[in-house]
């Protein structure tokens, strides 16, 4: 069940909902759209189908070598190791520093000495609520740009070729 907080931009001081989560629990790696401020999660098995990635790559941001890998975000951005949460409402980047205040509260209720990474790297990622879109979070699952099961096949741009030659 989707788990919603309600937080705070401190650009335009409108209220947004967002999910707070644990990169861990599903074995992933995550990145932000560097406009949008949209969350792709990434199975990090997907970026290393063959062999294991290094341990310090583990339940992060993406790394920046692996920024190619990934398509465009839908708004045109694209997803970016070092990029930033942004308000759903202003577009601004969100900050971790200031965030920090209402996650560390939201999630006391909990543990009283938690306290959040105050970045927007480590194992904690959030998505915002589309305001659009009431329960809906502004996120997208493994958006690879060739899914590595593809690359080994012969290229799609072989078909419109072929199709062009019957004519
Ligand atoms: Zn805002
Ligand atoms: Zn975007």
């Amino acid at each position: 069940m989707l788990k919603l907080h309600v937080g705070e931009c401190e650009h335009c001081w409108r209220k947004y909902r967002y999910s707070l989560w644990h990169a861990g629990f599903g074995e992933n790696n995550y990145a932000y759209c560097d406009t949008c401020g949209m969350l792709a999660i990434c199975s990090h098995a997907r970026f290393f189908p063959a062999t294991q990635p290094p341990t310090s790559a583990h339940f992060q941001a993406i790394e920046q070598e692996w920024e190619h890998l990934l398509a465009p975000c839908a708004c045109g951005g694209a997803f970016r190791s070092n990029a930033a949460p942004r308000c759903v409402f202003c577009l601004h980047e969100l900050s971790a520093d200031y965030a920090a205040g209402h996650i560390e509260q939201n999630s006391r209720l909990s543990s009283k000495k938690w306290r959040w990474q105050r970045n927007w790297k480590d194992a904690y990622c959030i998505a915002l609520e589309d305001p659009a879109h009431p329960g809906t979070l502004r996120q997208v699952s493994n958006p690879f740009a060739r899914p590595w099961e593809n690359q080994k096949k012969k290229p799609f741009l072989r078909w419109p070729q072929i199709l062009s030659l019957s004519r």
